[in-house]
């Protein structure tokens, strides 16, 4: 008998490998943070002898969410301003919010919020853009979240940097000092091709070539931005990122949503992964990507809940429930994105778009341990014939009742054990004083 930390069992278990195998009366044996084996309870119960056993009574274990574009610090400016257009949005309040309240412990605190919303969600990795990466660094280390953080480049000067040198500087020596650690690591994040020019951009496709780091940046996400970039440089904006050499697997591409057909073509061929964002596109009016067009062109597409600010919500189960109804209906065709295929863009595909596939994505052994459990004993989850559907269409971020990630719980029965959410809390109380001095909106 081989001791080990952890046996977490499960009525079923939902693999996402790549057969897709699923396992009644399941289990999976941690430790050390690595997950050693997947298999039926009876048969790893007579093999290992594991400290603690969690009861997988009613249970569907899956490997945890893969978040793969969040502006994680922006969760203190949710509701500050809604129902406009995104041009007007950052221009008159978000941006000089940002110029008159942006540092560190802002950053630092805003993130563990929203950490703890998406741990408590499932999301047990985020890809994340923002200014301070340094601070949304430390915060999701701190809460136990593994994160991809990109360090924010633009060509004018903000609170963060006063020069695109400065911006590639800074994240340089970022990404250098998060290189080593088992579940941050930084990347470059150039905002977008309209706020970098096309040296800027030359310059950051060298810098994470050099570093071996994602690039993680903003592509066609209006109308506006496709006519911006085809006035500047005579080109759509993936035939112009394709024109300079930007395109490889590297590149995870946001949005997305105003794609033509040849541009789909080039990032099929370039191999680049997509984050789609839907209900932050929905809710600012900027379109609804062409995700069915591109998984037929076998490009990567995840999910992604974009910031706290534009969708109102870090809930990766909200995306993939969107989604699925979204394109059917688009397409006119209920077979389009079946619940299978969202679950699987939710973690595994996600896991592929950030480069951490030999690491997370999947429950299988040599993995590290990112799990997320669904209670299933609630009214609106029964009686349960099929997990994927009703995980895809019915359950809401409380049914959780366990999050793991890297062997360690985080959530256990629904609540965080691992932080003191009282004080996270009691932080965005404090911060809402002087985000807005009269109190609110209404
Ligand atoms: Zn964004």
């Amino acid at each position: 008998m081989q001791s080990i930390d952890t046996l977490l069992c499960g009525d079923t278990i939902l693999t996402m490998n790549d057969t897709m195998d699923v396992l009644q009366n399941g289990a999976v044996a941690v430790h050390g943070g690595d997950i050693l084996a997947v298999g039926s309870y009876p048969e790893l119960i007579a093999h290992y002898a594991p400290k603690t056993v969690v009861d997988g009574k009613g249970k569907v274990l899956l490997p945890g969410f893969v978040n793969a574009h969040c502006h994680a610090a922006m969760a203190y400016f949710r509701g500050l301003a809604d129902d406009m257009h995104l041009k007007e949005w950052l221009e008159q309040h978000i941006w000089p919010a940002e110029n008159r309240l942006l540092n560190p412990e802002f950053v630092a605190d805003s993130a563990e919020l929203a950490c703890l919303e998406m741990l408590k969600g499932g999301i047990t990795t985020v890809n994340d853009m923002y200014f301070f990466g340094g601070a949304t660094a430390r915060s999701a280390k701190n809460m136990g979240m593994r994160a991809v953080v990109g360090a924010g480049i633009v060509d004018f000067p903000t609170v963060a940097g006063n020069s695109v040198d400065d911006y590639l500087a800074k994240a340089e020596e970022f990404i250098r000092q998060w290189s080593d650690d088992p579940l941050v690591s930084g990347c470059i994040a150039p905002h977008s091709a309209y706020a970098c020019g096309s040296d800027t951009l030359r310059r950051v496709k060298e810098m994470a070539d050099r570093l071996g780091c994602l690039i993680h940046l903003h592509v066609s996400e209006t109308a506006w931005e496709v006519s911006e970039i085809q006035t500047r440089f005579g080109k759509r904006p993936v035939e112009y990122l394709e024109s300079i050499g930007m395109l490889a697997p590297n590149v995870v591409a946001v949005h997305c949503v105003w794609l033509d057909d040849a541009e789909i073509e080039i990032f099929a061929r370039r191999g680049v992964g997509v984050a789609h964002c839907i209900e932050s596109n929905l809710k600012l009016a900027s379109g609804v990507a062409p995700v069915a067009k591109m998984l037929k062109a076998g490009v990567k597409v995840a999910f992604g809940t974009d910031g706290a600010a534009s969708n109102n919500d870090l809930n990766m189960l909200g995306e993939i429930s969107t989604a699925a109804k979204v394109h059917k209906a688009l397409a006119a065709d209920p077979t389009v994105l079946d619940a299978k295929t969202a679950l699987r863009m939710a973690t595994r595909v996600g896991a592929e778009v950030l480069g951490l596939c030999d690491r997370v994505g999947s429950l299988e052994p040599g993995k590290r341990a990112d799990i997320i459990s669904f209670d299933m004993r609630k009214p609106h989850l029964s009686p349960l014939y099929d997990p994927y559907s009703h995980i895809v269409y019915a359950a809401l971020p409380s049914d959780i009742d366990l999050v793991m990630v890297d062997g360690n719980v985080l959530v256990q029965g629904g609540r965080a054990v691992a932080c003191d959410e009282t004080s996270v809390l009691a932080r965005a109380e404090e911060w809402k004083a002087k985000i807005s001095p009269t109190g609110g909106r209404i």
